[in-house]
């Protein structure tokens, strides 16, 4: 009976993989995991599950061919409250992924999203979330959750797309890249962060 119920909470293959890969990025830069989150019970998904916890694990990445703001999305039926625990919970979590991503071989995108459903957010942190406006990207990726996500994002590609890396950073930015972020996992000090982001924004990589 154990063995079924473990069974049950795990994640489908696909999402899993993507899930591993992002934890393991997360702890490199530590960045903290919700408490809501953990492999061996589902604290998710309570609601779909007929009001239980450990039910069937919901989330998922689907690939569509637009969303609204022309980005990768996230939706989830309802983020919650869990007495004892700091962080949010989430209700049926789907990233939304778009095709055109798929065509260009990039799998950070997915990458950045997964930091999102994994890192420790609280509703207070969803209600001051500012949104990207086109013109306020400093302000936006200086946020915690934006400069966990970007920077988990940029990692990967440093470690996984060396194509993507050469084509949009010259040499030199890319040993500028390498120097900022091992700087960053000593000092966590949120400008270093951040002005990695930015050359690789303006460079085209993210
Ligand atoms: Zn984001």
């Amino acid at each position: 009976m154990y063995a079924q119920n473990l069974q049950s909470i795990e994640f489908a293959e696909h999402e899993n993989n993507y899930i591993a890969t992002t934890l393991k990025l997360m702890t490199e830069l530590g960045f903290v995991v919700r408490d809501t989150f953990k492999n061996n019970m589902n604290l998710d998904d309570f609601y779909s599950n007929g009001n239980k916890y450990n039910g069937a694990r919901l989330f998922r990445i689907k690939w569509i061919d637009t969303t609204d703001s022309g980005y990768a999305e996230v939706q989830a039926k309802r983020a919650y409250k869990i007495k004892n625990y700091s962080s949010q919970a989430y209700d049926d979590y789907t990233i939304l992924m778009l095709q055109k991503y798929k065509a260009q071989y990039r799998e950070d995108p997915i990458i950045h999203e997964c930091v999102h459903f994994l890192q420790h957010a609280t509703h207070k942190d969803e209600s001051n979330y500012i949104d990207f406006t086109g013109k306020n990207y400093r302000e936006y990726v200086m946020q915690r959750t934006e400069l966990e996500a970007h920077l988990v994002q940029i990692l990967y590609i440093v470690k996984n797309n060396h194509e993507r890396l050469k084509k949009h950073l010259s040499r030199e930015q890319q040993l500028k890249l390498e120097k900022i972020i091992s700087e960053y996992k000593k000092s966590r000090n949120i400008l270093a962060g951040v002005e990695a982001i930015i050359m690789c924004k303006q460079g085209g990589l993210i």
